[in-house]
């Protein structure tokens, strides 16, 4: 097929009547969503045990599509053109422990909690495709590539679901070749879409070390070998690995959260000490080096002090890139869509969405609840009912920025 004739299947006006024909069909239905929404807010499931979850997203698309199994506890589908690339678009099924403290009536009670807002995430794609049909009856046109649906479990908790959905080739199986995500944010203004080229989140990996000596009495320190130093020291020094390994323009950091060493005692000197670090790094290659420079470091620091120690890094999310090309027709959909588009969310936090990232070209996008005083994953968090309007209208936006991605047309 010629690259003329796919960009008549799907130009940039097409693109348009579609978005807006099926944005229509999505506020037209929006009570059903609404309703949806609070029914699973009220019913939230922890990572790992989303079963009851996925079984009412299932009940509600069993009419549009069919959902496979995957991850344990996750759903993928597609919907549209039976063969041929598709856009997925990820939701999260996974609740928080913790006791919700929003006043909602809906509020849940089972000492889960949507803190994370993945409800209106999951409120929404469901949105999105209910209106399918109905779009195909405004416009007398069917979706131009296939949308693939996936409801990813563990987001919140390990092992990630992202990665078994990735290592069960769900991607392949469902020919999904573009992935977007949309997250709800309180730090974006009310409405407005975040969206940015390159980095998103960051590489997020462990690093535990352990310092290994003889120990000794704390009065006769010159007859023994003790971590106790060595580990502070080591701990000091990590953070400074930064600077003398990367450029000072490139974002990292490395974050001593616990270091232990010691039974309690004040004359003992003890025998190991260990150190606990998160390392985020915002590349491929920066990753790589810092890791390797941790390495160094804590080995020749415990040496100096006649001791030995054991590095071990645990690679957790790799960063989370959006595609350049997919993250401006993304922007530029949005925009037609009516939605303002805000000044990119970057963070050195982690979303597991990145292993996606890693595997197809993607765009990671945030809408704004417009809370500027709250924070997700606090008890009190609760986006306004409004988001499941606004996520679902950014769903509709990656969609067609995906489409044209791969279809090669409409404009930036
Ligand atoms: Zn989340």
């Amino acid at each position: 097929m010629s690259m003329d004739i796919r960009q008549e299947q799907f130009s940039t006006e097409r693109s348009a009547e579609i978005g807006a024909a099926w944005l229509a069909a999505v506020e037209a239905d929006l009570d059903h969503a609404l309703d949806l929404r609070r029914r699973i807010h009220s019913s939230p499931n922890l990572g790992g045990q989303e079963q009851a979850t996925a079984e009412v997203i299932e009940a509600e698309l069993s009419p549009f599509m069919s959902l496979d199994t995957i991850a344990g506890t996750g759903r993928i589908g597609r919907i549209g053109p039976a063969d041929g690339p598709a856009v997925g678009i990820r939701a999260e099924l996974d609740a928080l422990p913790g006791e919700e403290a929003t006043g909602a009536d809906f509020a849940s009670t089972n000492g889960a909690m949507h803190a994370c807002g993945h409800d209106v995430h999951m409120a929404a794609l469901v949105a999105v495709i209910r209106a399918i049909p109905e779009l195909g009856e405004r416009t007398g046109q069917a979706l131009p590539t296939a949308l693939a649906a996936v409801f990813q479990p563990r987001e919140e908790s390990y092992p990630s679901g992202a990665l078994d959905i990735v290592s069960e080739k769900g991607l392949e199986k469902a020919s999904i070749a573009r992935m977007i995500g949309v997250h709800n944010h309180p730090g974006v203004p009310l409405g407005q879409v975040a969206m940015g080229e390159g980095y998103i989140n960051a590489a997020a990996d462990e690093v535990h070390i352990t310092v290994h000596g003889r120990g000794g009495h704390g009065a006769y320190p010159h007859n023994a070998s003790d971590p106790v130093a060595a580990v502070a020291n080591v701990a000091l020094s990590l953070p400074e690995i930064v600077r003398r390994t990367i450029g000072p323009m490139s974002a990292a950091v490395v974050s001593v959260g616990t270091m232990s060493v010691g039974d309690g005692a004040a004359n003992v000197l003890p025998r190991h000490g260990s150190i606990r670090a998160t390392v985020r790094t915002t590349s491929a290659q920066e990753r790589k080096d810092i890791q390797a420079a941790i390495g160094t470091m804590a080995r020749r620091i415990a040496q100096a002090y006649g001791l030995e120690a054991d590095v071990a890094i645990i690679d957790g999310e790799p960063v989370l890139i959006n595609d350049s090309d997919l993250a401006r027709r993304f922007a530029t959909q949005a925009q037609g869509l009516g939605a303002s588009v805000a000044s990119p969310m970057r963070s050195l936090g982690a979303d597991d969405f990145s292993f996606f990232s890693e595997a197809v070209p993607s765009a990671m996008s945030f809408v704004g609840t417009g809370q500027p005083q709250a924070s997700l994953h606090n008890a009190g968090y609760l986006p306004p009912e409004r988001s499941v309007l606004d996520v679902a209208r950014a769903m509709i936006a990656g969609y067609l920025a995906g489409a044209e991605s791969i279809l090669g047309s409409g404009s930036e």
